[in-house]
């Protein structure tokens, strides 16, 4: 039994939070996996009210069921209900992962970083962090997990360029000295000197406004990724490949954020031959 096929008294419970969650692809990732490794789990969603996740942590404390992924908007709010916190969490001031240990205590994690530097390794293997500078447009969780993550693999500096630049000073401020902050303007000086691009702001979404990203000044080579997979050819990546930079795409980031999340529910890593890209592909309807 698996993937919720079957529901037995030692089902082991997992889950994500978010708000919507209704459109999240990690149940389809989580219980396709499940399925395949024949482990007893299921993994559902959750969708608290703006102000429940709280109360719904809460509930979840002492272990009723194993732990949960966290989305948007609870992220940081996940942190700060963590009793313990990981290296990783703590420098992207915001935790996609909470664990329900036994004895009550929440541990928290945050596994986006290594997803994003899994889906460099998938999708450009070519290129390596501390081959020299990257530059992150956005400076938002997302973005400071992003830079935490590239400077711990070897990135030599991090150029942090958002439209108010405040927050990515602070980034630097919380970062170290590798963190140079510049204003959304000035990004092509940035762009010039980078082996890659990470943007991690949420304007590729259909919702939001446009990026206007001088991509034509970035050097040949340089690998340019868009952490929003809807849609997945977002403008940015549909420029940089126009441009012929090498690309990344945000799809390939969820994913592989989700293997350390499934091992730390169900305690093993999740089996290689389930073709979740594709899964997930068919649910974006791609
Ligand atoms: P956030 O905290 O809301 O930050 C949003 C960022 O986008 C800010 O830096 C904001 O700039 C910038 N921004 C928004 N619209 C803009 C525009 N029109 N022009 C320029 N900058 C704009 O969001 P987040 O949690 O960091 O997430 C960022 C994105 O990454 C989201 O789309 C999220 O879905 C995605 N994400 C994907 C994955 C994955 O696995 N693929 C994982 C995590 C996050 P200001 O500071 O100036 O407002």
């Amino acid at each position: 039994m698996t993937g919720g096929d079957r529901i037995t008294g030692k089902t082991v419970v997992a889950g994500v939070v978010g708000r919507p969650v209704a459109h999240s692809l990690s149940p389809a990732l989580h219980n396709a996996w499940l399925k395949a490794a024949g482990i007893d789990g299921v993994y559902v969603p959750f969708a608290p009210d703006a102000h429940g996740f709280e109360r719904l942590v809460h509930g979840f404390r002492g272990g009723a069921i194993r732990g949960v992924n966290v989305t948007l908007p609870f992220k940081e709010e996940a942190l700060r209900l963590a009793d313990r916190v990981s290296d990783a969490a703590r420098d992207a001031a915001a935790a996609n992962v909470l664990l329900f240990e036994p004895d009550g205590r929440i541990v928290a994690d945050n596994t986006d970083g290594f997803g994003l530097l899994k889906a460099f390794e998938v999708q450009a293997p070519q290129w390596s962090a501390d081959r020299g500078p990257v530059t992150v447009v956005g400076a938002g969780g997302a973005a400071r997990g992003a830079v935490a993550a590239l400077i711990r693999a070897g990135a030599p500096k991090v150029f942090v360029v958002n439209r108010t630049l405040a927050r990515a000073e602070a980034i630097a401020h919380a970062l170290g000295a590798k963190v140079r902050p510049l204003p959304l303007p000035h990004a092509a000086g940035a762009l010039r000197d980078s082996t890659a691009v990470v943007n991690a702001t949420s304007a590729g979404l259909a919702a939001e406004g446009a990026l206007d990203l001088p991509l034509d000044a970035t050097p040949d080579g340089c690998v340019v990724m868009d952490m929003v997979y809807k849609p997945l050819e977002t403008p940015v990546l549909a420029q940089a490949r126009a441009l012929g930079r090498p690309v990344v795409d945000g799809l390939e980031m969820l994913i592989r954020q989700a293997e350390p999340s499934f091992e730390a529910f169900f305690g093993r890593y999740p089996p290689a031959d389930v073709d979740v890209r594709a899964l997930a592909l068919e649910a974006l309807g791609l």
